[in-house]
């Protein structure tokens, strides 16, 4: 029964503890003397009769020479030794495969997963990236939304907002709130005489001149071509026409560059409780129509 066995590379061989040959598979090469090869083998000099009964070997095949290795078992209740053997070459070409198998799934697989990081990392960025571009047009369109472009300053659009916060608060506190309109005298000259590009450049200076007199609570904007706004929160009308009087003055006795000196008109207003904006800033601008007519720089 056991020489039918197909166990391709390895040998079964069946002993008697004397090492009286019984069986093989597969069966062994025609005229070699089975029995007495066996006797000799290693496992019995330097294991079983040194009392192991059980272990793995390596030694010269008794049939054709080359190197063996394999595992031999001394049954307990039969005197009978089991010997399972394969070709060295054959064991260590099997295992090579192997572990060349096991190296290339393991290389394979850190390849996969170094290029899902790379590709969770990427997509990542790419995120992070259009987050950061949404914030930052975000900002910009907010920003364009409250600003005029030339000056920096707030525009009429978001004074306007400001304002009714402003008035609302004046109201709830039974605080002062004023606002101060300027008109820059005679801009329309200063175009014609200098040009366009240096008329661009005094709007600049004076919304820099005006916004150094303002307070960290007041707001200043640019609402028309020359006309500037300024509220002033918690502001009573004496203290709002001294403002107006030093930036005047201030404006009045500063050269600009290349053009001198030039002048505006300024109209004051606190606001009543109860008006509405529009009300509040035509005073505002009625009281500046007066200094004008007044014969401006006033
Ligand atoms: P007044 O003393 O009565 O205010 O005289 P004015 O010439 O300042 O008044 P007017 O309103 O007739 O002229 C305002 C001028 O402001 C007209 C326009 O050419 C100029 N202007 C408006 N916007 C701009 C701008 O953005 N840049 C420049 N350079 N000029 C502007
Ligand atoms: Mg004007
Ligand atoms: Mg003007």
């Amino acid at each position: 029964a056991l020489q039918k066995l197909n166990l391709e590379h390895t040998a079964i061989t069946l002993l008697l503890q004397d090492g009286t040959f019984l069986a093989r598979a597969p069966m062994q090469p025609q005229g070699k003397n089975t029995a007495e090869l066996f006797n000799n083998h290693p496992i019995f000099s330097d294991y079983i009769t040194q009392g192991v009964t059980a272990g793995s070997y390596e030694a010269l095949s008794p049939l054709d020479g080359k190197t063996d290795i394999g595992f031999f078992h001394v049954l307990t209740n039969y005197p009978l030794v089991l010997m399972a053997s394969m070709p060295k070459a054959t064991a260590m070409a099997r295992s090579k495969a192997q572990s060349q198998e096991a190296y290339f799934f393991a290389g394979g697989f850190s390849l996969l997963v170094l290029i899902v990081s790379a590709l969770v990392w990427w997509q990542l960025r790419h995120q992070f990236t259009i987050a950061a571009q949404l914030r930052l047009q975000h900002h910009q369109l907010e920003y364009l939304s409250y600003h005029d472009q030339l000056t920096g300053l707030y525009n009429r659009y978001f004074i306007e907002e400001f304002a009714e916060k402003e008035m609302a608060r004046a109201e709830r506190y039974k605080e002062d709130l004023s606002m101060l309109m300027f008109d820059l005298d005679h801009f329309k000259t200063i175009n014609d005489t200098w040009g366009h590009p240096i008329g661009d450049q005094v709007l600049k200076k004076t919304a820099e001149l005006i916004k150094s007199f303002t307070r960290k609570a007041d707001v200043l904007g640019r609402i028309g071509g020359e006309e500037f706004m300024l509220l002033l929160p918690q502001t009573d009308l004496p203290a709002a026409a001294a403002a107006a009087e030093k930036i005047r003055q201030e404006l009045a006795t500063t050269p600009m560059p290349d053009i001198g000196t030039i002048t505006v008109s300024i109209g004051v207003a606190v606001y009543k409780t109860g008006e509405s904006f529009l009300h509040w800033y035509n005073r505002a601008d009625n009281a500046l129509y007066r200094a004008k007519t007044a014969g401006r720089n006033c």
